[in-house]
């Protein structure tokens, strides 16, 4: 066995699409989380487990992530393929990426918006920006859920379609001027983190407020 002792399996109850190659897939919850943790996830106790931030609001019924496959990749091209009754390995939550303060900013590309979307849908978002990144329309994950929640703090930008802010996340934190106790949250590739923490940092955001959480 690869996976750690506290390791346990669960039933898939839920493997939808979502935008171009996202996948939204959902177990039965029966464990505790603060939203902003992550869970290691294998089809196999023989694999070791990869990391996936939940997704789901920490009431909910359901566990949820939200991924994309990697072609090349080990284990999430399985995870797309996995049907409702499947088992799949879970560790217990676990993670330091947590927003504990009541004004910051969201900044997420691709499937970074997992955890943010667990931090809203446990009643986190309050007055927050989201400033959520995609090259396509349709992978600005839970879009019309993001506006209905925040309304004028929710900034979609995207790279190759036009009809919302047009370019990539941090030519929207570069156009504006933040003040300088505003806190950041960064979550996605690790080219966007430093990219988005060199530009904030260079606009006299202290280094301790800028929190990220790099997905690859
Ligand atoms: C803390 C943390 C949280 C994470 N949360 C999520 C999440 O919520 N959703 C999610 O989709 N992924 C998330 N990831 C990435 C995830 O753990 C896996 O790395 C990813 O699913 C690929 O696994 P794999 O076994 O298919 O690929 P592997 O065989 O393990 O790796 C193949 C290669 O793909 C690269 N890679 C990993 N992710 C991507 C990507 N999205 N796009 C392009 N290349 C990539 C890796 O760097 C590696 O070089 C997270 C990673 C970390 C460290």
């Amino acid at each position: 066995m690869k996976v750690p002792a506290s390791t346990k399996s669960v039933m898939v109850c839920q493997n939808l699409p979502r935008g171009k190659r996202g996948r939204w897939l959902s177990w039965e919850r029966d464990f505790d989380f603060l939203p902003g943790q992550i869970v290691g996830v294998t089809d196999d106790p023989n694999r070791p487990p990869r990391w996936y931030s939940l997704a789901s609001g920490n009431k909910d019924s359901w566990a949820s992530i939200l991924f994309t496959p990697v072609d090349s990749g080990e284990l999430s091209p399985i995870l797309s393929r996995l049907v409702p009754g499947d088992r799949i390995w879970i560790t217990p939550p676990q993670g330091s990426f947590l927003d504990k303060k009541k004004q910051a900013v969201w900044v997420a590309t691709g499937t970074g918006v997992a955890p943010f979307l667990a931090m809203a849908r446990s009643g986190f978002a309050g007055t927050r920006v989201l400033v959520q990144g995609a090259r396509y329309l349709e992978d600005l994950y839970f879009r019309e859920e993001w506006q209905k929640r925040l309304g004028k703090n929710y900034i979609a930008c995207c790279t190759r379609e036009q009809g919302v802010f047009d370019g990539r996340v941090t030519r929207y934190l570069e156009s504006q001027k933040w003040p300088m106790d505003t806190h950041f949250f960064l979550c996605g590739s690790s080219e966007m983190v430093v990219d988005a923490r060199d530009l904030l940092i260079s606009q006299g955001i202290p280094f301790s407020q800028i929190v990220a959480e790099v997905y690859f």
